[in-house]
């Protein structure tokens, strides 16, 4: 959709190296980490808002959330899922995402 970074990555497969892709959402490490592992987990279609009518959705986006954390090894010592909503949730891309984050043993402080 238009200028959206979020939908011209899922459309590019130069854009960014994909961990995961299936017929409903892609997986690309964060351009700027704030964990040693950081991933953002992508719906290809473009949704805006968290609310926006997607029970199966945002359930298939936790079970890949599952899957790409045993992959990537955090499984293990547990990892963060995150969705900022809206501009004083911290959301700066309007385009629905999941945080996925670990790598380092908790607490993690409050930030973020
Ligand atoms: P938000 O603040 O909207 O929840 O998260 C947006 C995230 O997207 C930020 O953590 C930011 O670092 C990341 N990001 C912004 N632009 C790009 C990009 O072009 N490529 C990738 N891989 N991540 C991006
Ligand atoms: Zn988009």
């Amino acid at each position: 959709m238009g200028d959206c970074i979020f939908c011209e990555i899922g459309s590019d497969n130069s854009k960014a190296e994909r961990i995961y892709q299936d017929d409903y959402c892609f997986v690309i490490q964060d351009i700027n980490p704030i964990t040693p592992i950081h991933l953002l987990l992508i719906p290809t279609e473009h949704i805006v808002e968290l609310w926006d009518n997607q029970e199966k959705l945002l359930g298939h986006l936790l079970v890949v959330a599952s899957k790409v954390a045993e992959q990537t090894g955090l499984k293990a010592n547990g990892f963060r899922i995150t969705i900022n909503q809206g501009k004083d949730g911290g959301q700066t891309i309007p385009h629905l995402h999941l945080h996925l984050m670990g790598g380092r043993e908790l607490p993690w402080g409050t930030g973020f």
